[in-house]
């Protein structure tokens, strides 16, 4: 289990500003708030009417945009995408968004979710002679855009999205506007704000915060915006579904300063700690968190339980991407890098320990080891998500089933796998009643197997095969 041989990632990030002339900067300043999203690259596409360009590259937003590369990108418009490589490679030019020259002129888009077909549509394009730059399944749709029929943008966007199965909330920029759009079932989050007369879309609403926009709403599942010089239009080109958004963007992905799908996210992971307490009580000194994603969550269980909550693990913040790369040398060094118990408060404590999920069970198996070794007396391990049993295809980066520690071991065997007193995790009733909600108002597929849409049988082993990585860091486009 402890082979971590694949790097767990989160989804991806995008950010868009319309009618603003200082456009790219807002996007920088909006892809820096959404960096949690997406370390592996990022990329801004900025249009000034006439010609859209763009500059991409693999690692941090500091990292790849200094100020004469953001000082080049002109425009009152633009885009921009933060990246993990959920599907196809983490190399330079798999980093969106992707741009293109096609017959209506030049495009961009920035995408953030999985396609569940992408792999037999790109095939059928590929048989018709189109050729592929990358290997994201955002490529697709870039090449169904390009053939369409249609005589707009908007109606070209439209039919591509008509093709494609899975999870987006996508911005695509052309000269005349920008154009965004969550899927009808709503995985991913998607904001709209207001800045002054500037139109603002963002993953999460803290990537409206860090600008000062004002929040106007959550894009609906389904629902289309788009925005030109005559303003915000909405509109709904699908057919209405109910809508699953991925209940694990409250558990782990997004910011707790969020609010997404209605509800903050800081207040969810507080009511899960609540209920996590109420869930599976034990007597212990001191209650932590595996900061920073679990935070919340052991606050919440500290303040029902009335346990004092205290920093056992204090986080260097400063790890650049040299950790972040998908190299397992580097990758085991990681968690000593982030984390380092604070021996003076555990010492000798009865400790109650909360993490937001355990996935493979490599952080978790190297973080009790850590504190077993600064003298902590009993180990409590309490998980604010359900045992995670299937892997996410709408863009969540887990790993294959086989290597999900509780698709393959009891709660038990996982308890003394990692050699911890006790070990309990959150049921799927007391997750539902964090976010105040019925089974069928969220996907909880890699919780409870009940996947939304179909899913290709072969879909993992495309996935794994296409991992594969170059050394290129930086392109101008
Ligand atoms: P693992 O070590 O594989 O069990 O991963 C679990 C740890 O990674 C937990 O501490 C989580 O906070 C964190 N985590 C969970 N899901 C993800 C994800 N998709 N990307 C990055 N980290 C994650």
């Amino acid at each position: 289990m402890e082979d971590g041989s694949e790097q767990l990632k989160h989804a991806c990030g995008v950010f868009g500003v319309f009618g603003h002339p200082e456009a790219a900067k807002l996007t920088y300043l909006g892809l820096y708030a959404l960096q949690h999203r997406g370390q592996e690259g990022a990329g801004i596409v900025c249009s000034d009417k006439g010609q859209l360009n763009g500059h991409r590259g693999v690692g941090l937003v500091s990292d790849v945009f200094k100020p004469h590369k953001l000082r080049r990108l002109r425009g009152d418009r633009a885009i921009g995408h933060v990246r993990y490589s959920t599907f196809g490679t983490s190399m330079l030019k798999n980093v969106q968004p992707l741009m293109v020259d096609y017959h209506r002129g030049s495009m961009a888009l920035g995408h953030n979710g999985n396609l569940v077909n992408a792999a037999s549509l790109r095939e059928q394009l590929e048989s018709d002679g189109a050729i592929f730059q990358s290997t994201t399944d955002s490529e697709v749709i870039i090449q169904l855009i390009a053939r369409s029929k249609e005589n707009t943008f908007e109606n070209a966007v439209v039919d591509a999205l008509k093709q494609v199965i899975g999870a987006y909330s996508l911005l695509a920029v052309d000269n005349e506007q920008i154009i965004a759009v969550r899927d009808p079932l709503g995985f991913r989050p998607l904001w709209v704000g207001r800045l002054g007369g500037a139109h603002v879309f963002s993953s999460e609403s803290c990537g409206l915060d860090i600008i000062d926009a004002d929040w106007v709403r959550e894009m609906e599942p389904g629902e289309m915006a788009v925005a030109t010089e005559e303003g915000l239009r909405f509109w709904r080109p699908f057919e209405t579904a109910s809508p699953k958004p991925c209940i694990f963007e409250h558990v782990y992905v997004a910011r707790p300063d969020s609010v997404i799908f209605g509800q903050s996210v800081d207040e969810v992971r507080k009511r899960l700690g609540r209920n996590l307490a109420k869930l599976a009580p034990v007597d212990a000194d001191l209650v932590m968190a595996v900061p920073d994603s679990s935070n919340q969550a052991a606050l919440g269980y500290a303040h029902e339980s009335g346990i004092p909550f205290d920093m056992g693990f204090i986080r260097n913040h400063y790890v650049g991407r040299t950790f972040i790369e998908p190299d397992q040398s580097i990758r085991d060094f990681g968690v000593k890098i982030k984390l380092n118990p604070a021996r003076s408060a555990i010492q000798d404590k009865r400790i109650i320990l909360i993490d937001d999920s355990i996935v493979r069970g490599t952080t978790a198996k190297k973080i009790i080891k850590m504190l077993r070794r600064c003298g902590v007396k009993e180990i409590h391990f309490r998980i604010s998500a359900p045992p995670m049993v299937n892997s996410c295809f709408y863009g969540i980066d887990t790993p294959n089933r086989e290597r999900l520690i509780a698709a393959q071991m009891t709660v038990g065997e996982i308890r003394d796998y990692l050699g911890v007193d006790s070990l309990e995790f959150m049921t799927i009733e007391g997750l539902l009643d964090a976010v105040h909600a019925s089974k069928d108002e969220y996907c909880l597929a890699c919780f409870n197997n009940q996947y939304p849409t179909m899913v290709p049988q072969d879909f993992e082993h495309r996935r794994v095969a296409s991992r594969h990585v170059d050394t290129s860091t930086e392109l101008l486009i």
